[in-house]
């Protein structure tokens, strides 16, 4: 049965999600179900038993209609998924959906500009288990076509990558995998289903840590993972073989961010944008990593393949490091010194290039060791945070 709007465009698909009057009837937004226990009726209703899918009451860890409501609407947005499941975090995804996709034997390929954390996870918890992960350049086609091998079963994307901000052409990436029998993950955090569509353009599974986009208020941790029918059932039995769940409220926090994502990422995006082009004429900035800027590394592929952007990206210092570079993140003062991003309020945090064999990271990184500094911009007055970063360059060079 198609639900209600569900042939409307993702603005209106961000408000009308997930609001199932047969799970939360008239409210509009679902109450928080706090229960670990649902009443059966009789022996008999017991015995009936329950379909294992969200919408049907069994036990807590399936979750109530706040949870199916969050992962509903999550799914409404996310075009070609059959189900979204939900994770304590977007590391508990990113670990959850590689779990539920390899076996011991397998070959993992890694996009060499990954999320730290997803490094670790292949390096250190799927080694413990067998699982061989390899690493590739994901500027480099050919290398890793040649990557590939009979025993490698999944490959994991990210685009763009993390820090360095690389877009890579997720679609001939996704199709080698295919043609190489290997289902393909990507952690799409950055652009949300809003900004671009892993399922549309050839990749299995669609992995998002909900802390930045879409909680979007600095004050939740959730994760997700959307995906087609059969992997979205791995997923679901992998996530209940391990147990994990998320708390109800938690999940209606992380439905009303998502509820006004849309906006919040226009006004990040049109803001970045107006601020990596203001960085990019400073003398100062030998390069911005921003995607959405025209002449920025992978910005034809972004044109191609993206719908939007969002408020996070990198500048490198010009013929400056380690020290000055700590001198200008100290002397801001409406960016916020700290991890995560995709909240209002803006953060920057310095980073040097990730330890990697491959064509990271770019030459101006290389060439400005200690110079690499990452921006969230978040729903300040533009020109308040153009007038801190000129604060902070001027303090910079003032010892
Ligand atoms: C923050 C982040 C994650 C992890 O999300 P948590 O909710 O912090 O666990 C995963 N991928 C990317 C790209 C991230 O920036």
């Amino acid at each position: 049965m198609a639900k209600k709007g569900s042939d409307t465009r993702p603005g209106t698909r961000l408000v009308t999600g997930g609001r199932r009057a047969e799970w939360t009837g008239a409210a509009v937004n679902p109450p928080v179900w706090r229960t670990s226990t649902h009443l059966y009726e009789d022996s008999a209703d017991l015995a009936a038993g329950r379909p294992n899918e969200d919408g049907h009451f069994y036990y807590g860890r399936r979750g109530t209609p706040t949870q199916w409501a969050l992962a509903d609407a999550l799914t409404d947005i996310e075009p070609g998924a059959d189900g979204t499941v939900l994770y304590p975090s977007g590391v508990a995804a990113i670990a959850g959906a590689l779990l539920a996709v390899l076996k011991p034997g397998d070959v993992l390929l890694v996009t060499d500009n990954a999320y730290e954390p997803t490094r670790s996870i292949a390096q250190g918890l799927l080694k413990r288990f067998g699982i061989d992960a390899r690493f590739f350049d994901p500027l480099d086609l050919a290398a890793y076509e040649d990557a590939f091998c009979e025993r490698t079963a999944a490959v994991m994307l990210e685009s763009p990558g993390s820090l360095t901000m690389e877009v890579c052409d997720v679609p001939a990436l996704a199709r080698i995998a295919r043609d190489n029998g290997a289902v393909s993950v990507i952690d799409n955090t950055w652009a949300s289903p809003l900004g671009f569509a892993p399922l549309d353009h050839g990749c299995d599974i669609s992995v998002m840590s909900l802390t930045k986009h879409v909680g979007g208020h600095s004050d939740v941790m959730m994760g997700s993972a959307s995906a087609g029918k059969a992997w979205h059932r791995k997923l679901r039995l992998t996530a209940q073989s391990l147990g994990t769940v998320v708390s109800p409220d938690d999940a209606a926090l992380v439905l009303r961010g998502l509820r006004t994502m849309g906006v919040r990422l226009a006004q990040s995006t049109a803001a970045a944008l107006e601020i990596a082009r203001w960085l990019d004429a400073r003398p100062e900035v030998a390069r911005v990593l921003c995607p959405m800027l025209p002449g920025a590394p992978g910005h034809a592929l972004w044109r191609r393949d993206f719908t939007g952007g969002c408020g996070l990206f990198s500048i490198v210092l010009s013929g400056r490091g380690e020290a000055e570079r700590a001198r200008f993140v100290d002397a801001l003062e409406l960016f916020g010194i700290g991890f995560s991003w995709g909240g209002y309020e803006s953060l920057v945090v310095p980073f040097d290039p990730p330890r990697s064999a491959t064509s990271w990271p770019p030459a101006d990184l290389a060439a400005n060791p200690g110079a690499a500094i990452r921006l969230s911009i978040g729903l300040e007055d533009p020109a308040d945070l153009v007038a801190d970063l000129d604060r902070a360059f001027a303090a910079m060079d003032n010892r």
